[in-house]
């Protein structure tokens, strides 16, 4: 065993108790949630957490849900390899049932070891987690053999397979979700760069939108970060019903969006770009708490159209340069004229 999996192994040891003791159930979920407790990763977790524990003797569902949002999944990333810690940790808890629970059975703990040392590759990513799960159901299906010695290790091994099924299912979220911006609802920067690249691949006639809010930062300021946020939701909102003839919205990054264009010249694609500019400066955006109506926000376009020969960073570049005059000049108005 690696020290990564002994660690796990040890972690999971100290979750598990904690777990039953505060009625948690056993989802992939709540396990990477209490192994990042245990784990002592993460300071402003085990805060909250204890703070709840201190109020609600248990931690409800919805607040497990929340601080496993807030903590645990909050970047795509940190899911993908908490899902592999999950995997592991999952395997630690077989094994450290299973040595409680048979003393006899040699040939079984022999599965075991190799198990785990096809499952160490996952460390070096050299195994997938499809592969993972194979090795997993190859486990179930083999522990089955020795029904008869333990019913209680059955009902974990049940347990545990049903919750690989999950771990699947989550997987193929996290997966989707990585393609996308949790505040605009819109595809991310990663889904553009991915979408243009295969557009340029293919040499395809398009052009590209780049905008940016105006002022975003003053905004900000005087209204407050929520509001802004708001903002960003509503314009996000606008940029994806516009969408049509195969148009596609992403969030850039902060205050910036980005539009391709497919099969469109620069003219149409500025005209298309105009009616966007003059659609966000109509745009009414009301605070709910203080009631404060803005109807001043406004964006800057840069759009750029793909000649053969560009690349990502040259497309781009283009229509930031375009988006850079637009400010130059004042602002709310498109480039080039
Ligand atoms: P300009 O007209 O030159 O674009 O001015 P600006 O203030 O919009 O530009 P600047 O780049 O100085 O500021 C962008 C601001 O956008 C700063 C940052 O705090 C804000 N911002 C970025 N992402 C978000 C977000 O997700 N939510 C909120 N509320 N603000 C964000
Ligand atoms: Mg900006
Ligand atoms: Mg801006």
């Amino acid at each position: 065993m690696t020290d990564e999996f002994k660690k796990s192994a040890a972690n999971l040891r100290k979750a598990v108790p904690l777990m039953i003791k505060n009625h948690v159930a056993a989802t992939p979920a709540n396990y990477a949630l209490w192994y990042t407790y245990v784990d002592k990763t993460m300071p402003e977790l085990n805060m909250e957490l204890d703070r709840v524990l201190e109020n609600y003797e248990t931690c409800p569902p919805a607040v497990h849900k929340q601080l496993y949002n807030n903590y645990v999944a909050s970047k795509a990333e940190t899911s993908l390899e908490e899902l592999k810690t999950n995997v592991e940790v999952l395997l630690g808890e077989l094994t450290s049932s299973m040595n409680d629970t048979i003393s006899d059975t040699s040939s079984f703990s022999d599965m075991v070891d190799k198990s785990f040392s096809k499952l160490e590759k996952v460390e070096d990513n050299s195994l997938s987690i499809e592969e993972v799960m194979s090795v997993i159901r190859q486990l179930v299906a083999e522990s089955r053999e020795i029904r008869h010695s333990t019913k209680f290790l059955n009902s974990q091994l049940t347990n545990a397979s049903e919750e690989i099924s999950r771990l699947k299912s989550q997987l193929a979220e996290v997966q989707k979700d990585a393609l996308f911006d949790g505040l605009s609802k819109l595809y991310n920067r990663r889904a553009f760069d991915s979408d243009l690249n295969a557009l340029i691949e293919s040499n395809q006639n398009m052009s590209l939108v780049m905008l940016d809010i105006d002022h975003f930062k003053a905004f900000n300021d005087n209204y407050g970060h929520l509001f802004g946020d708001t903002v960003i939701k509503g314009i996000a909102r606008r940029l994806q019903q516009s969408c049509r003839d195969g148009i596609c919205a992403y969030r850039f990054g902060g205050e910036e969006f980005a539009l391709i264009v497919p099969n469109k010249s620069l003219r149409i694609a500025r005209q298309y770009a105009d009616t966007l500019r003059r659609m966000i400066e109509k745009l009414h955006v009301t605070d709910k708490r203080s009631g404060t109506q803005v109807q001043s926000v406004t964006a800057s376009f840069g759009v750029a159209e793909y000649e053969i020969g560009d690349t990502l960073e040259t497309l781009i570049n283009k229509a930031d340069k375009q988006l850079y005059e637009a400010k130059q000049l004042g602002r709310n108005r498109v480039m080039p004229v």
